[in-house]
């Protein structure tokens, strides 16, 4: 293990926090995307990100993943900060599924190839063993009967629970939703988020960029506020949704709801 993957003093072990997000801060050239964030996800939470369009919800998610590079801070997973490359980052990665609002299947494979690719290719999974587990994920996911057709041939629904199934494949330590139901039809939106409340009640830790309030009341422990690239306000749902604390919030809120 090289320095850049050495554990981070105080987060490892069961009791400490999963992700582990301290002073980050991140530009787009001119642009201040990423402010002094700083917040922590115990093992097993469902915290859910909302906020206005622009306000680095994504960002923080891809950075989470590495999907993108921070400038400053400190961003950990169960213990390990991600490298900017090279194999360990491969493999903390896979520590991380991430399902997007485009679901991003891979369109020239079935749904079943979809689901084993990676633990084939990545994790080394026979073919048999890799198709065994796929197929109780789309069952689990509600879609194992439609596991040999190509994805243009599920509807928008089916293909999100189809990306949720195959981030569950590897195994992943968090997964991270950004906004995983908006480019869905109102009909297929609940389907998707009643896969996400069953994950979240089987203990699956969980960042979910969302607009849907309603699973937030129901499955999150918590609620992050971000305007401007900034936290403004983090609390419990009960909390925030009846008694949101700072103008930006209340602002939001009065919105939306
Ligand atoms: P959100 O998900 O909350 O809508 P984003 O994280 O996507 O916000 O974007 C935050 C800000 O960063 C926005 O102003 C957006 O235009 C900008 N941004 C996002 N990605 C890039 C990029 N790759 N290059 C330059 N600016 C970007
Ligand atoms: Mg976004």
């Amino acid at each position: 293990m090289n320095a850049s993957t050495a554990p981070v003093r105080g987060t490892e072990g069961a009791g400490a926090p999963l992700v582990v997000i301290d002073h980050v801060d991140k530009h787009f050239g001119e642009l201040h995307v990423l402010r002094d964030i700083t917040t922590t996800v115990a093992r097993g939470e469902v915290v859910v990100v909302i906020g206005p369009s622009g306000s680095g919800k994504s960002t923080l998610c891809r950075a989470i993943n590495r999907l993108e590079t921070i400038d400053s801070g400190i961003i950990s997973i169960d213990g390990h900060v991600l490298p900017s490359e090279g194999r360990e980052l491969a493999k903390l990665r896979s520590d991380v599924g991430m399902v997007f609002q485009s679901f991003n299947l891979f369109a020239h494979k079935t749904v079943l190839e979809n689901v084993t690719l990676a633990p084939i290719k990545v994790r080394g999974l026979s073919r048999k063993d890799a198709e065994k587990r796929a197929m109780e994920l789309l069952e689990r996911v509600g879609v194992a009967n439609q596991a040999k057709k190509m994805p243009a041939q599920l509807s928008g629904g089916q293909q999100q629970r189809v990306a949720i199934a195959r981030s569950l494949a590897m195994e992943p330590k968090l997964i991270l939703l950004d906004e995983p139901t908006s480019a869905l039809d109102p009909e297929m939106i609940n389907e998707v988020l009643d896969v996400m409340v069953g994950l979240a009640k089987d203990g699956m830790t969980m960042i979910v960029v969302t607009h849907e309030m309603g699973f937030a009341r129901k499955a999150a422990d918590r609620v992050i506020f971000m305007a401007d690239g900034r936290i403004e306000e983090e609390a419990a749902p009960e909390a925030f949704f009846n008694n949101p604390q700072s103008p930006r919030a209340k602002d939001f809120l009065s919105k939306i709801l």
